[in-house]
């Protein structure tokens, strides 16, 4: 099945004067301002090409930004990923071996296996433990709203609330899923955690508006936690909140669904969203409501996050 591929509207930053780092590990650069506060990390390309994060981090790089208090990271995560993007296979480079946000436990980080995201995620560790907030820039293979995912701790909903965009809260319990995603790891997926951790998932990867929404979001979070004065956006309704049921990993070559969809389709409870092989993939509740269903069937990837909406 051949799917049309969409426009490309951004220029993709050349990285390479950021390959040194400034704190021993490559494409890291950590600033401190003149007073204390908080660390906080901003990172970009856990996937390779999600390039939104990389043009807000290359942008506020070429800006020579200094916090006004605390410390703040950059971090291009999977720079050798993103490196090997092709516009006529914009979707493969999302990652080499391993995706990046699925190898935060200490069974991946401390195991013997080998691949490129492994040894990042292991260069990087030291750079994540430190951080005492994180948010992890994304987008989407689907032109959707952008939303916010999260653990549901009270920390992060309220990070998420005070910056306004996205107005769409995808909360994780923690411990469903298929992995442990960056924010996750340590501390961050702890219920006594201090710290917040937070993924923005900024709308369609190669999209100008999703480009502008990341560096937007990158600089409220600054502002959020007192590294820089901007005041925030006013917020025009209540946040839209879905809560995480399950994710479906997919377990066959015919995976499919049963109808088109792009993502935030309902279905009503017991109605079919997908077959896996002879697996009947179907809706837990009546309102269930799919995020990031997959553009192309890879066996052991994620086929579609299944949610619920939340009262508040
Ligand atoms: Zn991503």
């Amino acid at each position: 099945m051949s799917v049309p591929l969409p426009p490309i509207e951004v220029d993709f930053p050349d990285l390479a004067r950021w390959g040194t780092g400034n704190a021993g590990t490559p494409y890291l650069w950590t600033f401190g301002g003149e007073r204390a506060g908080p660390h906080v990390l901003l990172q970009a390309l856990t996937h390779g090409n999600e390039v939104c994060g990389a043009i807000a981090l290359d942008w506020l790089l070429a800006e020579g930004f200094r916090p006004a208090r605390g410390t703040v990271s950059f971090c291009f995560a999977n720079v050798a990923a993103y490196e090997t993007f092709d516009p006529d296979k914009p979707f493969d480079s999302r990652l080499i071996t391993h995706n990046l946000n699925r190898i935060w436990s200490p069974a991946w980080l401390d195991g013997n296996e080998d691949s490129v995201e492994l040894r990042r995620a292991r260069e990087m560790r030291p750079a994540v433990a430190a951080a005492d907030h994180i948010l992890d820039i994304h987008s989407t293979s689907q032109d959707v709203v952008p939303f916010w995912v999260y653990p549901s701790f009270e920390r992060n909903a309220a990070v998420a609330r005070a910056l306004v965009r996205p107005e769409v809260h995808l909360v994780m319990p923690v411990g469903l899923g298929s992995g442990t995603p960056l924010i996750q790891h340590g501390a961050h997926g702890q219920a006594d955690g201090a710290g917040a951790a937070l993924v923005v998932e900024c709308g369609q990867h190669f999209k100008q508006a999703t480009a502008d929404l990341a560096t937007d979001v990158a600089q409220n979070f600054l502002a959020h936690f007192g590294l820089i004065d901007r005041p925030m956006p006013n917020p025009t309704a209540s946040p839209r909140r879905f809560e995480l049921l399950r994710t479906h990993v997919i377990k066959h070559p015919s995976f499919a669904f049963a109808r088109p969809v792009i993502g935030f389709e309902t279905f009503a409870e017991g109605e079919l969203i997908a077959t896996d092989g002879a697996e009947e993939i179907r809706a837990p509740c009546d309102d269930c409501t799919i995020f990031m269903p997959a553009r192309i069937v890879i066996v052991g990837r994620e086929g579609v996050y299944l949610t619920k909406p939340m009262r508040s």
